[in-house]
Protein backbone atom coordinates (compact mmCIF):
# COMPACT_ATOMS: atom_id res chain seq x y z
CA UNK A 1 0.00 0.00 0.00
CA UNK A 2 2.52 2.47 0.86
CA UNK A 3 4.66 1.88 -2.20
CA UNK A 4 1.64 2.43 -4.39
CA UNK A 5 1.22 5.76 -2.59
CA UNK A 6 4.97 7.01 -3.19
CA UNK A 7 4.58 5.34 -6.79
CA UNK A 8 1.77 7.68 -7.40
CA UNK A 9 2.24 10.67 -5.15
CA UNK A 10 4.94 13.41 -5.57
CA UNK A 11 7.01 14.69 -2.00
CA UNK A 12 4.33 17.67 -1.03
CA UNK A 13 1.43 15.32 -1.99
CA UNK A 14 2.60 12.66 0.69
CA UNK A 15 3.44 15.60 3.24
CA UNK A 16 -0.24 16.83 2.61
CA UNK A 17 -1.63 13.72 2.89
CA UNK A 18 0.86 13.36 6.49
CA UNK A 19 -0.83 16.68 7.90
CA UNK A 20 -4.19 15.55 6.67
CA UNK A 21 -3.82 12.44 8.41
CA UNK A 22 -2.55 14.20 11.84
CA UNK A 23 -4.73 16.75 11.71
CA UNK A 24 -7.85 14.32 11.87
CA UNK A 25 -6.22 12.20 14.34
CA UNK A 26 -5.80 15.43 16.69
CA UNK A 27 -9.03 17.06 15.70
CA UNK A 28 -7.04 20.52 15.38
CA UNK A 29 -7.75 22.74 12.66
CA UNK A 30 -4.97 25.05 11.67
CA UNK A 31 -5.55 28.47 11.21
CA UNK A 32 -4.94 30.85 7.96
CA UNK A 33 -2.62 33.35 9.17
CA UNK A 34 -5.54 36.07 8.70
CA UNK A 35 -8.27 33.51 10.63
CA UNK A 36 -8.82 33.12 14.06
CA UNK A 37 -9.56 30.15 16.23
CA UNK A 38 -12.25 29.73 17.80
CA UNK A 39 -12.72 28.11 21.57
CA UNK A 40 -14.60 24.65 20.11
CA UNK A 41 -11.04 24.49 17.72
CA UNK A 42 -12.96 25.69 14.53
CA UNK A 43 -11.97 28.75 12.37
CA UNK A 44 -14.57 31.82 12.46
CA UNK A 45 -16.38 32.15 8.80
CA UNK A 46 -15.02 34.55 6.52
CA UNK A 47 -18.38 36.58 5.64
CA UNK A 48 -18.17 39.64 3.30
CA UNK A 49 -21.69 41.31 3.01
CA UNK A 50 -22.70 44.68 1.17
CA UNK A 51 -24.54 47.52 2.18
CA UNK A 52 -24.28 48.56 6.13
CA UNK A 53 -28.23 46.89 7.33
CA UNK A 54 -26.80 43.64 6.14
CA UNK A 55 -24.08 44.14 7.79
CA UNK A 56 -25.61 44.59 11.02
CA UNK A 57 -27.72 41.61 10.47
CA UNK A 58 -25.30 39.38 9.67
CA UNK A 59 -23.50 40.70 12.06
CA UNK A 60 -25.99 40.13 14.87
CA UNK A 61 -26.58 36.53 13.50
CA UNK A 62 -22.85 35.35 13.58
CA UNK A 63 -21.61 37.20 16.05
CA UNK A 64 -18.40 36.05 17.78
CA UNK A 65 -18.14 33.23 15.04
CA UNK A 66 -17.54 35.39 12.18
CA UNK A 67 -14.52 37.63 10.49
CA UNK A 68 -17.19 40.32 8.73
CA UNK A 69 -16.34 42.44 6.40
CA UNK A 70 -18.88 44.89 5.15
CA UNK A 71 -17.47 46.30 1.30
CA UNK A 72 -19.77 49.05 0.51
CA UNK A 73 -18.97 52.37 2.82
CA UNK A 74 -21.87 54.26 4.61
CA UNK A 75 -22.91 57.54 3.16
CA UNK A 76 -22.67 56.13 -0.49
CA UNK A 77 -24.60 55.69 -3.34
CA UNK A 78 -25.43 51.72 -3.07
CA UNK A 79 -27.06 51.63 -6.10
CA UNK A 80 -24.12 52.95 -8.22
CA UNK A 81 -20.98 51.82 -5.90
CA UNK A 82 -18.09 50.45 -8.26
CA UNK A 83 -15.67 48.23 -5.73
CA UNK A 84 -12.24 49.20 -5.82
CA UNK A 85 -9.80 46.25 -7.42
CA UNK A 86 -8.14 45.71 -3.78
CA UNK A 87 -11.92 44.24 -2.65
CA UNK A 88 -10.91 41.71 -5.16
CA UNK A 89 -8.97 40.05 -2.08
CA UNK A 90 -11.60 40.27 0.29
CA UNK A 91 -14.31 38.40 -1.85
CA UNK A 92 -11.35 35.77 -3.03
CA UNK A 93 -10.77 34.39 1.19
CA UNK A 94 -14.62 34.72 1.62
CA UNK A 95 -16.25 31.39 3.00
CA UNK A 96 -19.80 33.47 2.26
CA UNK A 97 -20.92 36.32 0.75
CA UNK A 98 -24.37 38.03 1.50
CA UNK A 99 -25.71 40.51 -0.98
CA UNK A 100 -29.23 42.26 -0.96
CA UNK A 101 -29.15 41.20 -5.11
CA UNK A 102 -32.23 42.41 -7.05
CA UNK A 103 -29.88 44.30 -9.01
CA UNK A 104 -28.30 46.75 -6.51
CA UNK A 105 -24.86 45.68 -6.01
CA UNK A 106 -24.19 44.50 -10.05
CA UNK A 107 -20.50 45.24 -10.12
CA UNK A 108 -19.82 43.91 -6.83
CA UNK A 109 -21.50 40.27 -7.42
CA UNK A 110 -19.54 40.68 -10.85
CA UNK A 111 -16.49 41.18 -8.93
CA UNK A 112 -17.06 38.24 -6.38
CA UNK A 113 -17.98 35.87 -9.15
CA UNK A 114 -14.86 36.50 -10.89
CA UNK A 115 -12.56 35.81 -7.33
CA UNK A 116 -14.36 33.93 -5.40
CA UNK A 117 -13.28 30.64 -4.46
CA UNK A 118 -14.95 27.54 -6.25
CA UNK A 119 -16.72 26.25 -2.64
CA UNK A 120 -17.69 29.59 -1.75
CA UNK A 121 -21.14 30.84 -1.75
CA UNK A 122 -22.63 34.19 -2.62
CA UNK A 123 -26.41 33.94 -1.17
CA UNK A 124 -28.58 36.57 -2.62
CA UNK A 125 -31.25 37.53 0.06
CA UNK A 126 -33.61 39.76 -1.30
CA UNK A 127 -33.98 37.06 -4.13
CA UNK A 128 -34.44 34.31 -1.65
CA UNK A 129 -36.74 35.97 0.48
CA UNK A 130 -39.23 38.17 -2.11
CA UNK A 131 -40.60 35.87 -5.04
CA UNK A 132 -40.68 37.80 -8.23
CA UNK A 133 -44.42 38.52 -8.46
CA UNK A 134 -44.12 40.62 -5.05
CA UNK A 135 -41.26 42.61 -6.38
CA UNK A 136 -42.18 46.22 -6.31
CA UNK A 137 -41.78 48.59 -9.39
CA UNK A 138 -42.73 52.32 -9.58
CA UNK A 139 -41.05 55.82 -10.55
CA UNK A 140 -37.34 55.00 -9.44
CA UNK A 141 -37.49 51.64 -10.49
CA UNK A 142 -39.78 51.41 -13.60
CA UNK A 143 -40.49 47.44 -14.58
CA UNK A 144 -39.99 48.36 -18.44
CA UNK A 145 -36.11 48.76 -17.10
CA UNK A 146 -36.60 45.11 -15.18
CA UNK A 147 -35.03 46.22 -12.15
CA UNK A 148 -37.36 45.94 -8.99
CA UNK A 149 -37.05 48.31 -5.86
CA UNK A 150 -34.19 46.42 -3.85
CA UNK A 151 -34.94 48.24 -0.31
CA UNK A 152 -36.57 45.30 1.05
CA UNK A 153 -35.05 45.46 4.86
CA UNK A 154 -37.09 48.53 5.29
CA UNK A 155 -40.08 46.24 5.95
CA UNK A 156 -38.78 44.36 9.11
CA UNK A 157 -40.38 41.22 8.84
CA UNK A 158 -38.07 40.83 5.53
CA UNK A 159 -35.41 41.65 7.43
CA UNK A 160 -36.29 38.57 9.52
CA UNK A 161 -36.54 36.57 6.77
CA UNK A 162 -32.78 37.77 5.96
CA UNK A 163 -31.49 36.88 9.32
CA UNK A 164 -33.25 33.34 9.05
CA UNK A 165 -31.38 32.61 6.06
CA UNK A 166 -28.38 33.84 7.05
CA UNK A 167 -28.69 31.89 10.12
CA UNK A 168 -29.16 28.58 7.96
CA UNK A 169 -26.77 29.50 5.46
CA UNK A 170 -23.88 30.01 8.26
CA UNK A 171 -25.10 26.91 10.05
CA UNK A 172 -24.91 24.83 6.66
CA UNK A 173 -21.00 25.47 6.86
CA UNK A 174 -20.45 25.79 10.55
CA UNK A 175 -22.78 23.26 11.64
CA UNK A 176 -20.75 23.66 15.41
CA UNK A 177 -22.15 26.81 15.52
CA UNK A 178 -25.89 25.83 14.87
CA UNK A 179 -27.25 26.40 18.36
CA UNK A 180 -25.11 29.73 18.40
CA UNK A 181 -26.71 30.86 15.35
CA UNK A 182 -30.03 30.33 16.19
CA UNK A 183 -29.71 32.09 19.62
CA UNK A 184 -28.88 35.18 17.77
CA UNK A 185 -31.47 34.48 15.42
CA UNK A 186 -34.20 34.29 18.57
CA UNK A 187 -32.86 37.05 20.31
CA UNK A 188 -33.49 39.14 16.26
CA UNK A 189 -37.12 37.45 16.04
CA UNK A 190 -38.25 39.14 19.54
CA UNK A 191 -36.39 42.40 18.80
CA UNK A 192 -38.06 42.46 15.31
CA UNK A 193 -41.86 41.57 16.61
CA UNK A 194 -41.57 44.25 19.54
CA UNK A 195 -40.04 47.08 16.42
CA UNK A 196 -42.77 45.75 14.49
CA UNK A 197 -45.53 46.44 16.85
CA UNK A 198 -44.03 49.95 18.09
CA UNK A 199 -43.85 50.79 14.28
CA UNK A 200 -47.03 49.70 13.89
CA UNK A 201 -48.47 51.98 16.40
CA UNK A 202 -46.21 54.97 15.77
CA UNK A 203 -47.21 55.27 12.44
CA UNK A 204 -51.20 54.24 13.40
CA UNK A 205 -51.04 57.87 14.93
CA UNK A 206 -50.17 59.51 12.05
CA UNK A 207 -53.62 61.90 11.34
CA UNK A 208 -54.98 59.35 8.63
CA UNK A 209 -54.88 62.49 5.63
CA UNK A 210 -51.01 62.93 6.29
CA UNK A 211 -50.32 58.89 6.36
CA UNK A 212 -48.45 60.10 3.24
CA UNK A 213 -44.65 59.68 1.72
CA UNK A 214 -42.52 61.54 -0.57
CA UNK A 215 -39.08 60.62 -0.61
CA UNK A 216 -36.30 61.58 -3.22
CA UNK A 217 -34.35 58.28 -2.94
CA UNK A 218 -36.81 55.60 -3.42
CA UNK A 219 -36.70 53.10 -0.49
CA UNK A 220 -39.60 53.22 1.50
CA UNK A 221 -42.19 51.23 -0.72
CA UNK A 222 -41.56 47.71 1.22
CA UNK A 223 -42.02 50.30 4.38
CA UNK A 224 -44.89 51.83 3.32
CA UNK A 225 -46.58 48.55 2.42
CA UNK A 226 -46.05 47.20 5.55
CA UNK A 227 -47.33 50.20 7.61
CA UNK A 228 -49.85 51.32 5.25
CA UNK A 229 -48.68 54.32 4.16
CA UNK A 230 -49.03 56.05 0.84
CA UNK A 231 -46.05 56.68 -1.31
CA UNK A 232 -47.72 59.46 -3.36
CA UNK A 233 -44.22 60.38 -5.07
CA UNK A 234 -40.32 59.38 -5.34
CA UNK A 235 -38.38 62.70 -7.04
CA UNK A 236 -35.07 60.49 -8.16
CA UNK A 237 -35.37 59.00 -11.62
CA UNK A 238 -34.18 56.01 -12.28
CA UNK A 239 -30.82 57.07 -13.87
CA UNK A 240 -30.46 59.04 -10.41
CA UNK A 241 -29.67 62.44 -11.84
CA UNK A 242 -32.23 65.12 -11.51
CA UNK A 243 -36.15 65.08 -12.12
CA UNK A 244 -36.99 67.37 -15.40
CA UNK A 245 -38.25 71.16 -14.36
CA UNK A 246 -41.59 70.03 -15.80
CA UNK A 247 -41.76 66.69 -13.57
CA UNK A 248 -40.55 69.64 -10.91
CA UNK A 249 -43.65 71.57 -11.42
CA UNK A 250 -45.65 68.61 -11.36
CA UNK A 251 -44.55 67.41 -8.22
CA UNK A 252 -45.11 70.88 -6.31
CA UNK A 253 -48.95 70.67 -7.56
CA UNK A 254 -48.84 66.85 -6.23
CA UNK A 255 -47.59 68.37 -2.61
CA UNK A 256 -50.33 70.97 -3.07
CA UNK A 257 -52.97 68.67 -3.47
CA UNK A 258 -52.36 66.03 -1.02
CA UNK A 259 -51.48 68.48 1.81
CA UNK A 260 -49.41 66.28 3.27
CA UNK A 261 -47.26 68.71 6.45
CA UNK A 262 -43.47 66.88 4.90
CA UNK A 263 -41.87 65.85 2.42
CA UNK A 264 -38.42 63.67 3.19
CA UNK A 265 -34.82 64.10 1.50
CA UNK A 266 -31.66 61.32 2.44
CA UNK A 267 -28.56 62.67 3.77
CA UNK A 268 -26.69 60.16 0.80
CA UNK A 269 -28.64 62.44 -1.81
CA UNK A 270 -28.60 66.21 -0.81
CA UNK A 271 -30.72 67.98 -3.98
CA UNK A 272 -31.82 71.35 -3.82
CA UNK A 273 -34.72 70.27 -5.71
CA UNK A 274 -36.65 69.08 -2.37
CA UNK A 275 -36.03 72.66 -0.87
CA UNK A 276 -37.44 74.31 -4.12
CA UNK A 277 -40.47 71.80 -3.78
CA UNK A 278 -41.34 72.39 -0.21
CA UNK A 279 -40.67 76.14 -0.80
CA UNK A 280 -42.87 76.40 -3.19
CA UNK A 281 -45.38 74.08 -2.00
CA UNK A 282 -45.24 75.56 1.31
CA UNK A 283 -44.55 71.87 3.54
CA UNK A 284 -41.57 71.39 5.78
CA UNK A 285 -38.35 69.55 4.23
CA UNK A 286 -36.97 66.75 6.34
CA UNK A 287 -33.96 65.89 5.01
CA UNK A 288 -32.57 63.09 7.43
CA UNK A 289 -33.78 59.92 6.36
CA UNK A 290 -31.27 57.00 5.82
CA UNK A 291 -31.27 54.64 3.45
CA UNK A 292 -28.86 52.22 3.81
CA UNK A 293 -26.53 54.07 6.24
CA UNK A 294 -26.67 53.25 9.95
CA UNK A 295 -26.87 56.34 12.33
CA UNK A 296 -23.80 57.36 13.93
CA UNK A 297 -20.33 55.57 13.55
CA UNK A 298 -19.28 51.97 14.47
CA UNK A 299 -19.31 51.37 17.91
CA UNK A 300 -22.21 53.68 18.90
CA UNK A 301 -25.53 52.42 20.53
CA UNK A 302 -27.60 53.06 17.91
CA UNK A 303 -25.83 52.30 15.07
CA UNK A 304 -27.19 48.73 13.87
CA UNK A 305 -29.94 47.72 11.58
CA UNK A 306 -32.60 48.26 14.39
CA UNK A 307 -31.11 51.57 15.20
CA UNK A 308 -31.34 52.67 11.65
CA UNK A 309 -35.46 51.59 11.32
CA UNK A 310 -36.18 53.74 14.80
CA UNK A 311 -34.56 56.29 13.63
CA UNK A 312 -36.59 56.46 10.10
CA UNK A 313 -39.50 55.97 11.66
CA UNK A 314 -39.45 58.67 14.14
CA UNK A 315 -38.48 60.74 11.76
CA UNK A 316 -41.29 60.48 9.69
CA UNK A 317 -44.09 60.19 12.20
CA UNK A 318 -43.00 63.20 13.76
CA UNK A 319 -42.78 65.07 10.51
CA UNK A 320 -46.31 63.64 9.82
CA UNK A 321 -47.50 65.05 13.08
CA UNK A 322 -47.94 61.44 14.89
CA UNK A 323 -46.27 60.33 18.18
CA UNK A 324 -43.18 58.55 18.23
CA UNK A 325 -42.96 58.24 21.81
CA UNK A 326 -43.14 54.27 22.15
CA UNK A 327 -40.03 53.73 19.68
CA UNK A 328 -37.62 54.97 22.28
CA UNK A 329 -38.85 51.44 24.06
CA UNK A 330 -36.79 49.52 20.96
CA UNK A 331 -33.87 47.87 21.96
CA UNK A 332 -31.03 48.82 19.15
CA UNK A 333 -27.78 47.22 20.91
CA UNK A 334 -25.92 44.37 20.09
CA UNK A 335 -27.94 40.99 19.15
CA UNK A 336 -25.00 39.03 20.42
CA UNK A 337 -23.40 39.10 23.50
CA UNK A 338 -19.29 39.97 22.97
CA UNK A 339 -17.04 42.08 21.33
CA UNK A 340 -18.46 43.52 17.65
CA UNK A 341 -15.36 43.27 14.66
CA UNK A 342 -17.44 43.75 12.14
CA UNK A 343 -15.05 45.91 9.52
CA UNK A 344 -17.47 48.62 7.74
CA UNK A 345 -15.59 50.78 5.69
ZN1 LIG B 1 -31.17 52.92 -2.14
Amino acid sequence: MLKLIFKYTNRIQIVGFICAVFCLWSCEVVPTNDQTLLDDGSVKIRVVTTVSPITSIVEGIGGERVALTGIIPEGVNSHTFDPAPSTAIAFSKADIMFMNGLYLEEPALEMALKNKQEISKIVLLGNTTLEKSKWIYDFSFPKEEGIPNPHLWTDPILALEYASIISLELSKIDPLGEPYYRTNYDTFERRIFDLDSRIKVAVGSIPEASRKLLTYHDSFPYFAKRYDLRIIAAVQPSDFNEPSAREVARLIDQVRLEMVPAIFGSNIFPSPIMEQIADEADVSFVDSLRDDDLPGKHGDLAHSYMGLMVENTRTIVVALGGNAEGLQYVDVSEIFEGKSQVIYP
